[in-house]
């Protein structure tokens, strides 16, 4: 389970709330930006054993941007925030909107980061088709091995559908792990 564009105030404590009383371990693609703004839930992320990556610092598409711009204004910053924080530097990112030149792909790869894109998007993010049984059954047509679930830290959509996710999902057999370990 990932959960992007967090930390947030509102949201993201829920959601940890419910991973915490669900036992399970999820990776967090935090916003520099936000993660700055959030101190505090950005350390409670990292204390409840979730993974911390990159998902830049602003949210920018990454397709507008040079190679540069992306690692030293939005990837470079983000994981330094994180750092200090943690103490924990995040080599993994996901660009927003899945957005990334194949020469960034090719130049992030060569600058020592992970790309990691999503398997099964839930599509939390879209209001117009987000209630929360629309994404719970969009867990239970396409779940698989090894599938890595695209969410957000927004609700209440998200935050309503979770504790059903877990559990559709824990029904099937599947245990729940941070990226690194896939
Ligand atoms: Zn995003």
């Amino acid at each position: 389970m990932t959960f992007d564009d967090g930390p947030d105030r509102i949201n993201t404590p829920k959601i940890l709330d419910i991973l915490r009383d669900e036992q399970v371990v999820a990776t967090f693609f935090v916003l520099g930006e936000k993660v700055e703004r959030y101190p505090e839930v950005t350390q409670r992320i990292f204390q409840e054993g979730h993974l911390l990556a990159n998902h830049s610092r602003t949210h920018a598409d990454f397709a507008e941007l040079s190679n540069e711009e992306i690692l030293f204004l939005e990837l470079e910053p983000t994981s330094a925030a994180v750092e200090r924080l943690t103490g924990y530097y995040p080599r993994i990112m996901r660009p927003p909107y899945g957005s990334l030149r194949q020469d960034s792909v090719v130049f992030l790869r060569e600058s020592g980061w992970q790309i990691v894109r999503w398997s099964l998007d839930t599509f939390d993010w879209d209001s117009t088709r987000n209630s929360p049984e629309e994404i719970i059954e969009r867990v239970k047509t396409q779940h698989h091995n090894k599938a890595v679930v695209l969410m957000h830290c927004n609700g209440p959509a998200t935050i309503q559908a979770l504790p059903g996710i877990i559990k559709v999902l824990r029904g099937l057999g599947y245990e729940f792990v941070p990226v690194n370990q896939l």
